[in-house]
């Protein structure tokens, strides 16, 4: 972290995935053998936080948790990511999880159980000041939307920018929609929220491995390539992107985009969501490496 960090604000949903490998996915009432189990942090608030944080912007997360050992776990995660926790509440009951049952072909069915995420609501004293501090808010769909809409006003009224993944697509507000200056969807969001979208200032629509499309306030469009990766998991690949989006959109919008394909395509090439999240030092070799000559040592 460094002087000039960006002080950003992530308000979302913080996980504990419990992910089983079995060679083949039970069908209803059947048991099978698994082969392999693991407890990976998530949620798309926790693991977006990590990847600002990771590209250098100074990160404060607004979540829940619950009594439960996840919650220890999912606080030393964030806290060694250097992610600060002090708004992340606790509340009686479970964490939030996921249960993933991952076959031998890689496809997933998943149960998603939001627990303290739930607990989630308008912010309060202590969050709205941290929000009216920030240069950014960052939003996902992941807890209760009156949450969101509240923080999203409140950061548009104190100057605020404020950032929406709006994943899992769900019909959305008025209210929330003429709060975002930066709306961050992939290609399956872009077609569900239609028309919804059209509206936001800023407008970054992610393509996998084409990389990224942005239209900005003037209407005109910039599409920037990813740089061609050998991908192994795509886990986190977005979370990534968006993380490294609202940490440098200070330094403009050529710059973030830029860097954030850079940043969603690193965590491609590696396992996991967290685990893959790239450092700051690492998009700046990966773009330093792209301009070099093809022929230089
Ligand atoms: P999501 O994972 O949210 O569906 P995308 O698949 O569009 O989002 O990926 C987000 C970003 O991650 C892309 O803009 C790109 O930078 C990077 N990325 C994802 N998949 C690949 C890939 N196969 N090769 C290179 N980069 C990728």
């Amino acid at each position: 972290m460094t002087a000039a960090a960006s002080r950003v604000v992530v308000l979302g949903s913080i996980n504990m995935d419990l992910v089983l490998t079995c060679p083949r996915r039970p069908g209803p009432g059947e048991t099978v053998l698994g082969d392999g189990f693991a407890t990976v942090p998530g949620g798309k608030g926790a693991n977006q936080a990590v990847a600002a944080a990771r590209a250098g912007a100074d990160v404060r997360l607004i979540g829940a948790l619950g009594d439960d050992a996840f919650a220890a776990q999912l606080r030393e995660t964030l806290t060694d990511a250097g992610v600060d926790i002090a708004l992340v509440r606790t509340v009686p009951g479970p964490s939030g999880v996921a249960g993933i049952v991952v076959d031998e072909a890689g496809e997933n069915s998943i149960v998603v159980v939001a627990g303290a995420n739930d607990a989630v609501g308008p912010p309060g004293d202590a969050e709205a000041a941290a929000i009216d501090g920030a240069r950014i808010l960052l939003c996902q769909l992941e807890i209760p939307i009156d949450a969101v809409v509240a923080a999203a006003a409140r950061a548009r009224a104190g100057g605020t920018l404020v950032a929406l993944n709006p994943s899992p697509a769900r019909a959305l507000p008025d209210a929330l929609w003429t709060a975002v200056n930066i709306a961050v969807v992939n290609t399956v969001e872009a077609d569900q929220y239609g028309q919804a979208i059209a509206r936001v200032p800023h407008l970054v629509t992610t393509l996998g491995a084409d990389g990224v499309r942005y239209r900005g306030p003037d209407g005109a469009e910039v599409h920037v390539p990813a740089p061609t990766v050998t991908a192994v998991d795509t886990t986190g690949a977005g979370d990534a992107f968006t993380g490294a989006l609202v940490a440098d959109w200070h330094r403009g919008v050529e710059t973030a985009l830029a860097r954030a394909v850079t940043a969603g395509s690193l965590a491609a090439t590696r396992h996991g969501a967290i685990p893959a999240l790239p450092t700051r030092a690492e998009v700046d070799r990966a773009l330093g490496l792209s301009v070099l000559p093809r022929d230089h040592p």
